[in-house]
């Protein structure tokens, strides 16, 4: 866990430094909601007296949930059958919750996790979710290489497909890595859409696997006060990695898009995602299925990303010759890494 957590941490923040994080570069500052409607926003037609005008921008924010790493993030292949029921447990659990909120949400299997006895998948069909893809054994395709990775996901197609009455549609690539180089970039998408899959996108990257981590831990040692704390940066976390997005939205294409939050199946959001709903609700945000989500012109924008980080898709699509403001997620990975690495050590 430690190594890759250090490899991912190392490589994010990495990327922050490319972005010019702690370089004393001058950086555009993102103009806010607030100013923005305060100017007018875009799609506004300048003769139309009677449009009214927007009383809260958050409100146009249509957000879609996912769910990654299911059966259940850190399941190893090869657990133990009887592991299978506390995985049906946080898949039942995290249902729930999206039922209690109205959500729609799709959610993304490494199929070499699924034991005999998981009865998650058909609970997230019976709720009508979106199921996805997201490769048999979690590969990293910049680390393994395009036709190693494609056999990946084309084993995790043939259990999908098998247990499933639609086939898959979406692919979420594991640690959102989409190739290193422009070549395996390009092939990996021309084989996927041959296979009729759709990328399923992320645009508010975020690092709720690493307190999920710190949260079982505590969680174990029956360490109320520390846990209540994890509680409370989660519910931070998501809700700045969401401000961050819509950020860097406006700062990319001059408006707000849709957004499609990266949360992961594990225990702190079987117990705690209800918070955060509450917290995104609070904000005015409100919650669309993937296929509404990725309608958003936004995803159409040519990809100018090739490496080995795990980065958003309004990130992706950065002109690099322009300049930005520091990414968010590499500075807060870095502080959650700060905050509670030595609890995920074991210190
Ligand atoms: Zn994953």
């Amino acid at each position: 866990m430690l190594a890759r957590i250090t490899e991912r941490g190392l490589g994010l923040l990495a990327l922050g430094l490319s972005f010019g994080l702690g370089l004393g570069c001058s950086q555009a500052k993102p103009r806010t909601v607030a100013e923005r409607a305060a100017t007018g926003a875009e799609g506004a037609e300048p003769d139309e007296p009677d449009a009214t005008p927007d009383p809260d921008p958050a409100s146009l924010v249509a957000i879609h949930l996912s769910f990654d790493d299911a059966p259940g993030a850190g399941f190893a292949p090869g657990a133990r059958p009887e592991q299978a029921a506390s995985y049906n447990e946080l898949n039942v659990e995290i249902l729930a919750t999206l039922a209690a909120h109205h959500a729609p949400a799709s959610v993304f299997y490494n199929c070499d996790k699924l034991l005999e006895g998981d009865t998650s998948l058909a609970a997230w069909a019976a709720a009508g979710m979106e199921i996805g893809n997201h490769t048999a054994s979690h590969a990293n395709l910049a680390e393994v290489g395009l036709e190693p990775w494609l056999d990946d996901v084309r084993r995790c197609d043939a259990v999908l497909r098998e247990r499933l009455d639609e086939p898959p549609a979406y692919l979420r690539y594991p640690y959102l890595s989409e190739g290193d180089t422009p070549e395996l970039r390009d092939s990996a998408k021309a084989a996927l859409a041959d296979m009729g899959y759709q990328n399923a996108h992320v645009t508010v990257a975020t690092t709720e696997w690493l307190l999920a981590t710190a949260y079982s831990v505590v969680k174990q040692r029956g360490d109320a006060e520390a846990e209540a704390e994890i509680v409370a940066a989660y519910r931070k976390h998501m809700l700045d990695a969401v401000r961050a997005a819509r950020e860097l939205a406006i700062h990319e294409v001059e408006r707000e898009t849709s957004q499609i939050v990266l949360f992961h199946v594990n225990r702190l959001a079987a117990d705690h995602l209800d918070e955060v709903l509450d917290d995104f609700e609070a904000a005015g945000y409100h919650f669309v299925t993937l296929d509404e989500a990725l309608a958003d012109p936004v995803f159409e924008l040519p990809d100018k990303f090739a490496g080995t980080s795990g980065i958003s898709w309004l990130a992706r699509i950065h002109d690099p010759e322009r300049e930005r403001p520091p990414y968010w997620f590499g500075i807060e990975e870095g502080r959650l890494t700060e905050a509670y690495g030595a609890l995920l050590e074991g210190d």
